[in-house]
């Protein structure tokens, strides 16, 4: 094929040549009829070289003129590679309109955002659950659009590791979960769901806890009282029942605990709404929680030491976070056979304030760490029912940390004792 050409070239030459020679010999003007000849050749490459550049300016894919040699090659092996290109770019472009024919049928919306936090491209569900507008909103910065506080905040943070639950701008009683996630240089692709059904479900869940706990409560204040009654009444009492009396009495108050945590649970989940902004001293609220700690732990002579930076205070709900405190401290009593040790800190530093409740217990094995804050979830069941546990006490550390903006860091070894660790952020100092 390609010497094919390169025979022509030469071949063209040298007829054009020889003519020019012969033409020259004859006419006695060899130099004048090369330099015609030459010029000749020049020419055509010129025309050539014309309807090349006006071929390249039609329509792309329309057949090239027709030429020989040299031209010739050139016109059909571009040909070649731009229907090659076209083949390529209509398969990836059938590619592309799949992908996009798929995300748009997507019932979540799907969000590409810019590095700058300028919005790209969306789909359908995204107009209709964010309500942005093709093409006028296309390269707004995305918290111009969405402008829920808890939503700038959660953008500006960029740290995407849990989805964001909020109601919709659009429709109050709607729940929207926002899912974003990094992807090439900085971009960010945000995934929204309608999550109403699902949260009006965990709502119903959560409505039936807090009822039946509320409903149960008032009967049970009931039989408590008489169960009280009674015992007190200690010379009516036929001694064989004195035993039952007691154990019913303990058990009735095991319940009670149980409903007040299922309440205090309810009343931290369904509370949306951001928490309480006193400044609650926790140097002081620690030092409380220390003596009622001694006294629940009486003859069992726990040594129960408190080492707090004076002065240190947390924005929030002193209720709450003395629930908190009190569960760790309390459980540490629990958990740890007598006269053992107790060490309660509290300290602040760059990355905020910490509290920590220090035990040499019965320490807790690996497997059940990550669990410990699961409702009901108990390391050993005949040991907290022995210590009157209801198993909701860490829940409850947890969701109350959670609204505080703080974690809880539990380490523990088995046979020397646990560390529960309650960091807050530095910007709930107050
Ligand atoms: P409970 O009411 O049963 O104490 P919690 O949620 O407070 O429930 O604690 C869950 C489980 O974690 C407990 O049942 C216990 O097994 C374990 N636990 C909690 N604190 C300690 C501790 N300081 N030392 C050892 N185990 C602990």
């Amino acid at each position: 094929m390609r010497t094919h050409w390169v025979g022509s070239v030469f071949k063209v030459l040298f007829w054009l040549l020889l003519a020019s020679v012969l033409v020259g010999l004859v006419t006695g003007q060899l130099a004048w009829a090369l330099v015609v000849g030459l010029s000749i050749y020049l020419g055509w490459h010129l025309h050539q070289m014309i309807r090349f550049l006006q071929w390249l300016g039609t329509r792309r894919n329309e057949a090239p003129p027709d030429a020989h040699g040299m031209w010739g090659e050139i016109f059909d092996r571009i040909y070649q590679m731009q229907r090659r290109d076209s083949r390529m770019r209509a398969k990836q472009q059938l590619v592309i309109d799949r992908i996009q024919a798929s995300t748009a049928a997507l019932s979540d919306a799907v969000v590409m955002i810019d590095a700058k936090g300028r919005l790209e491209w969306w789909n359908h569900a995204a107009e209709r659950l964010l309500g942005l507008r093709s093409p006028d909103d296309s390269g707004q910065h995305v918290t111009n659009l969405l402008r829920d506080p808890k939503f700038v905040e959660y953008f500006e943070a960029n740290q995407f590791r849990e989805p964001l639950d909020i109601a919709s701008h659009l429709n109050l009683s709607a729940r929207l979960q926002y899912t974003i996630t990094h992807y090439g240089q900085g971009e960010r692709l945000m995934v929204v769901r309608d999550t109403t059904r699902l949260h009006n479900l965990e709502q119903m869940r959560k409505d039936f806890v807090a009822n039946v706990s509320h409903e149960l409560r008032t009967p049970l204040t009931v039989v408590v009282g008489y169960l009280e009654t009674l015992q007190d009444s200690d010379e009516l009492i036929n001694p064989r029942w004195k035993r039952a009396l007691q154990q019913m009495q303990q058990q009735s108050q095991r319940m009670q605990n149980l409903l007040n945590d299922l309440l205090m649970l309810s009343r931290l989940e369904n509370d949306d709404r951001n928490v309480e902004q006193h400044s609650v001293d926790i140097s002081q609220m620690l030092k409380t929680i220390a003596q009622d700690a001694r006294a629940l732990s009486a003859e069992r002579r726990h040594q129960i030491s408190l080492e707090a930076d004076p002065g240190i205070s947390l924005r929030g709900a002193p209720e709450e976070l003395r629930s908190a405190f009190s569960n760790l401290v309390f459980n540490a009593v629990k958990y740890t056979p007598d006269e053992g040790e107790i060490h309660i800190r509290c300290w602040q530093d760059d990355n905020g304030a910490h509290v920590s409740v220090r035990d040499n217990g019965t320490g807790i094995a690996a497997q059940h760490i990550s669990r410990l804050t699961e409702r009901f979830y108990r390391v050993d069941s005949s040991r907290s029912t022995h210590t009157g546990g209801t198993g909701l006490g860490l829940a409850i550390v947890k969701h109350v940390l959670l609204r505080h903006n703080g974690r809880l860091e539990i380490n523990s070894v088995v046979g020397e004792g646990s560390v529960f660790t309650c960091h807050f952020h530095p910007g709930r100092l107050a």
